[in-house]
């Protein structure tokens, strides 16, 4: 279980605009709407794990408590199931925000250092954007290197049936044109330019 994060907010902890410019997301825009019921972290499987509850990340967002979300475990360990975003009152899509909020901690390295899902998620967004699909042994032998480099020593065995076997290969795939993809992404990466 994470720490739980008790210490008292105040106004200077602020970053002024950052609710608002996440509820300017499309999707993002109910957050506005959040009544603080604590329906989402009754039902989130997780919450229990989380530094802060689905409900709190809410009410942090909101309240321009920008470092606090940004650095928070709980956007990782949030694992998409929308049972939050099915059962919320207001109809807020709160998954999409976890997914929003996890999009800005990566974009400003703001993520727990050596955290496996961050690392995987950038190595493999990465990845995807340079080659136009992800070679698995890369990302695998990256994750670890990133992470827990030990770790690859207790796998190396797993590592090598993997291979014998044909499903984890060393020669690097990728798609013919994977400058198109990297294109597409950068025309979808909003935060580029804010
Ligand atoms: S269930 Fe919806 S309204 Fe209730 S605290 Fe969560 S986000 Fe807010
Ligand atoms: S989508 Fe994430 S925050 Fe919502 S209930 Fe599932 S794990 Fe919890």
């Amino acid at each position: 279980m994470m720490e739980i994060h008790r210490t008292i907010k105040y106004d200077a902890d602020r970053v002024k605009g950052f609710g608002k410019e996440v509820m300017s997301v499309p999707g993002c825009e109910q957050l506005e709407g959040c009544i603080q019921c604590g329906t989402c972290s009754g039902v989130c499987p997780l919450s229990i794990y989380m530094d802060y509850t689905p409900r709190q990340v809410m009410a942090l967002t909101r309240g321009d408590f920008k470092n606090e979300v940004l650095s928070s475990h709980t956007i990782w360990l949030c694992a998409s199931c929308y049972a939050c975003t099915v059962e919320c009152p207001r109809e807020i899509r709160i998954t999409d925000i976890m997914y929003e909020l996890k999009q800005r901690a990566i974009h400003e390295g703001r993520y727990p250092k050596r955290f496996p899902i961050p690392v995987l998620a950038r190595e493999f967004s990465a990845m995807v954007k340079k080659h136009g699909r992800i070679t698995e042994m890369l990302l695998v032998f990256k994750l670890f290197l990133k992470t827990n480099p030990f770790a690859a020593m207790g796998n190396w065995r797993m590592g090598l049936d993997l291979m014998k076997t044909g499903r984890f290969s060393l020669a690097t795939e990728k798609i013919k044109q994977h400058g198109d993809i990297a294109r597409m992404l950068d025309a979808t990466d909003t935060k580029k330019e804010s």
